[in-house]
Order: C-alpha cells, then structure tokens, then sequence
C-alpha cells in the first residue's frame, strides 16, 4: 500500500506546484505492473467457462502466505474462483493465529470482491487414510467440521450443503504402492458424502481416478493444493498451475456449486484434459475451426487453414500413425486428406485412464 500512496504523492507534487523534494527521488517505473494473464478456453454447450482452483493454503494451516496473496496470485493468473481450504486438523502456527478456522476465507473476502475472484468458503478434513483428505466447499461455518470423527465431521459439512472432494487420492504419503477405493471410501460414496475426486493434485496425476469419476458419475477436479508461493512452485513461463474448468451457468457462487453438483467440469493440467467425452468434444470443437484455403501444393493436395484459439495445444494422431499438433492460440497452414482424420485419437484430451477423445477433424 506504501508504493500505491508514493505514486500518488509524485501526481500531486507533479500538479501543485510543489517543489520537488531533491532527497527522496521517486522511481515509480521501477515497481512491478500488475498484469492478469488470460487463459483462453472457450465457453462451451452454453455455459460459461470457469477457471477454478479448489485447493491452496495459507497461515492459518501448513502454508506459507497470508489469505489475501491467494487472490491476488489467481488474479494475475487468470482464474475466476478459487477455495482456500486450510486444514481443520493441522495447524502449526496454531499458537500466532488462534484457531478460527474460518479466518482465512474472512480475510481474503474483501480482495476477493476487488479483485472479481469468486471465493468460495472452505476447509480441509485432514485424516489419515482412509478417509484421507477430503475438501468441503460452500461452507457457512468451517469450526463446525472440527469433531473427533471424520464421517460426522463430513455429515457436518453436508449439512450445510457442502460440495465434498476426496483430494491426493494417489499421494504416496497416504497410498505408498498404488490408489486404491477403500470400503470406507465406498461407504462415504453411497452416504453421498463425496461428490468429486482430483485427477489432477500439485504435479500429480492419477488416471485410474479418472475412471472412478466417470463410472461412479462424480466430478473431476484438478486443484494445485499450494502451500508456498505459486509462481516460485510452478513454472508459469511453461504454463499454469492445475485447475478445474467448470461449465456453469454464469459467473456466480451459485450457478458454480450447480455445475460442481451437476459434474460439468474438466480437470487441466500441463496441457491435458481429463472429463467426459461430451465436454471434451465440445471444449476440441470450439477451440479448433479449419478451412481450406482453396489452394492445393505440389503434390496436388488441397491445403487447409487450422485454427486453435485456446491456450490447449492439441495433438492428433491418425488410424495409420501419422501426427498432427495443433498449437496453442494459432494457425497453420498444411496439405490434409479429409479421409485419414475421420476417427483421429486427440491424444492429450483423456476420456478415461487408457482411453482419449476420438474425433472427426471435418
Ligand atoms: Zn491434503
Ligand atoms: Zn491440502
């Protein structure tokens, strides 16, 4: 807040009249623009696209910055929503910043508002496995969750109407050999007190979950779970931090919680997407136009203009074995045979753990 008053006091002297005081030079150029990066995804089947992050700590659990540098961070990286969900049972700053757990989302509300970033209230039921750890959005009263047992502590959540998400069902500190859906996952399930999974947690990917996502007809999530600072965890020059696309109605708190309920998501993460084939066809068809140019080459091939406008390069491969990358936000130009890209395998889009989008290119 310093910087933003010493800018302003340089327009003031600057209009006054003032003379300039010789011993403090202001360098105002020096300070770093804040500027959001937009990712491109298209709006799709009718709904608006929403780029979400449901998972990230702060102080007032095990992470390392104050509740207000997760908006600003989303902000600048080009989300829409995000849920701060610090954990309900660990908290080793407990001692500096009480125990409310609701803080955090209280203190992050008003920049949320500022910055246009939809915060949604949240905690972390932090147990060891099995349940493992589960988010629970849409929260009024995150203190509510802290009870001895975590079925309850769930059923509290739900009694509040909270959207529930088993997270880092892989993690090898909880799952050492492999990623299991254990008898008290599967009670949970028919309590319906899991309502998505994350395919896609920090730098992790679990396939097999995405399978229990669409046979169980559960949403697909990809969450970040960032502890320290995003920009010095992830590398955002090579691309983002893992996030949820939701498809919702409009751009609120309520049509979000409809589209998380109503499993209209697909998880993105290092340039793939996981979900279903419904939206991943959507997401591929309005992201990519081809038209032919009317020219033909050497070889008397008709050459067509492909046109990708999302941040998602897309990368195709035929019957036959040939490859085709469509790259991100551009256009190429090249000789196709309509015939070869009827059924072509969109190989970073996943329909299942050992299954892509198949497509027809014209
Ligand atoms: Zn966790
Ligand atoms: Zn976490």
């Amino acid at each position: 807040m310093k910087h933003v008053f010493s800018l302003i006091g340089t327009v003031l002297i600057g209009t006054s009249g003032f003379s300039q005081d010789l011993n403090n030079v202001q360098l105002p150029h020096m300070q770093k623009a804040s500027v959001r990066k937009e990712i491109r995804v298209p709006n799709i089947l009718g709904y608006q696209t929403l780029k979400c992050d449901f998972h990230m700590h702060t102080v007032f659990s095990d992470g390392n910055v104050w509740p207000t540098v997760r908006v600003d961070e989303a902000w600048e990286e080009g989300l829409d929503a995000i849920a701060i969900t610090d954990h309900i049972e660990k908290q080793p700053g407990k001692k500096f910043i009480g125990g409310d757990h609701n803080a955090s989302y209280e203190i992050a509300t008003e920049r949320a508002k500022e910055k246009n970033i939809l915060l949604i209230h949240s905690g972390e039921v932090t147990r060891d496995m099995p349940p493992g750890h589960l988010n629970a959005l849409f929260l009024d009263d995150v203190n509510l969750l802290e009870v001895p047992d975590a079925t309850e502590a769930l059923l509290a959540a739900k009694k509040q109407g909270a959207f529930i998400m088993w997270n880092h069902p892989g993690w090898k500190a909880q799952q050492p050999d492999t990623c299991l859906w254990m008898p008290m996952h599967q009670d949970l399930f028919e309590k319906g007190l899991i309502d998505g999974i994350e395919v896609f947690n920090e730098q992790e990917y679990y396939p097999t979950v995405l399978d229990w996502c669409i046979n169980r007809k559960l949403t697909v999530i990809g969450n970040s779970d960032i502890h320290g600072i995003v920009s010095q965890f992830f590398d955002l020059e090579k691309g983002h931090r893992p996030m949820t696309l939701v498809f919702a109605s409009d751009r609120s708190l309520t049509s979000l919680k409809e589209a998380l309920f109503a499993n209209r998501t697909l998880a993105y993460f290092d340039n793939q997407l996981a979900g279903k084939e419904e939206f991943l066809k959507a997401f591929f068809k309005s992201s990519v136009t081809i038209k032919s140019t009317g020219i033909k080459d050497r070889k008397n091939r008709e050459m067509y203009e492909v046109f990708n406008s999302s941040t998602v390069p897309f990368h195709l491969e035929t019957l036959t074995g040939k490859k085709l990358m469509i790259p991100s936000e551009a256009s190429i130009i090249l000789p196709l045979d309509p015939i070869d890209y009827n059924g072509v395998s969109v190989k970073n889009l996943y329909t299942g753990s050992k299954s892509n989008l198949i497509i027809n290119l014209f």
